[in-house]
């Protein structure tokens, strides 16, 4: 293919998946990757049979994925990727191929399952290192610009490798740690039991930022926006026996019906808990969370 066509579908392809991330929470389903993406009026798809992919046409490809029970151990830590060969033969063509994007830093988009069928995805993903003698490519984060005017795309160095770290785990982790803790609650907010995922949160018990704040479930609560910002603000805290309290200051308050209903008429309720059991939320993150509450309140 032309290298200013496979230029301008990547730039295309960018865009759409923006504009998908910021309606669907950032998980994309295996059938909307497989038919919803089009570039002239044709069907480009996004993900297929292998877990190094080219859409009909293409010479280097699209995206790579990684699947729940991935058979390669492809891992990512410290937001670096490193992803493994197809089979261990460096000169196949899926191998081959991923080399040619590392030549001419092609960047790729990287899906990740969350569960079966459901994938979050992480773009632009530019190959660093290729690692014939490990049979494993190392990818990182650069920054690619889309040219509106050209559409085509334009790849730089990181410059802030800082900035760049912090905004790919924010966008590595969330959709899939949202996805998890609001399947956890069925949807439901803990507190209040309000079943509109999208008036839903996955909050932190422990902040994202804390080595303790990892995104798995047992650190979330499912909280409607509300409940959210609520907890974040100290106006509500909850033990760590799962009992809510809303804070003095805001118990004497004299108001409308949100107030009455959705702060006061919490407190002393306890949270509508997960079905699972392993999926509670942490004791001991709720009590750092409760300390610091009590702090503040007292
Ligand atoms: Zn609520």
């Amino acid at each position: 293919m032309d290298k200013s066509l496979d230029s301008q579908i990547r730039a295309a392809l960018f865009l759409w998946l923006s504009e998908r991330f910021a309606r669907n929470g950032g998980i994309f389903t295996r059938v909307e990757l497989e038919r919803e993406f089009f570039f002239e009026g044709k069907v480009v798809t996004l993900i297929g049979a292998s877990g190094i992919w080219f859409p009909k046409g293409f010479d280097i490809p699209i995206s790579i994925t990684t699947t729940t029970k991935g058979l390669y151990p492809d891992k990512y830590e410290n937001n670096m990727l490193r992803y493994s060969y197809q089979g261990d033969d460096f000169r196949n063509r899926f191998n081959v191929g991923l080399r040619k994007a590392f030549e001419s830093k092609i960047p790729l988009v990287y899906f990740r399952a969350v569960v079966p069928g459901k994938y979050e995805a992480l773009w632009p993903m530019i190959i660093k290192r290729d690692n014939p003698n490990e049979l494993c490519i190392e990818a990182d984060l650069a920054q690619v610009y889309v040219n509106e005017q050209f559409k085509t795309l334009e790849v730089s160095e990181v410059i802030d490798r800082e900035y760049a770290n912090a905004t790919v785990k924010t966008r590595l982790h969330q959709p899939a740690f949202r996805f998890q803790v609001l399947k956890a609650y069925n949807d439901t907010c803990t507190l209040c039991g309000l079943k509109h995922p999208e008036l839903l949160d996955a909050a932190h018990i422990i902040a994202d930022s804390d080595p303790d704040g990892k995104p798995e479930v047992p650190n979330g609560l499912s909280l409607c926006k509300i409940h959210h910002v609520s907890y974040d603000k100290k106006i509500i805290g909850i033990t760590p026996d799962y009992e809510i309290k809303v804070s003095d200051k805001v118990m004497k308050e004299k108001d409308g019906p949100m107030l009455t209903y959705g702060l006061q008429s919490m407190n002393g309720r306890k949270l509508i808990l997960p079905s699972k059991k392993s999926d509670n939320p942490d004791r001991d993150k709720l009590k750092r969370r409760w300390d610091e509450f009590l702090e503040f309140a007292g």
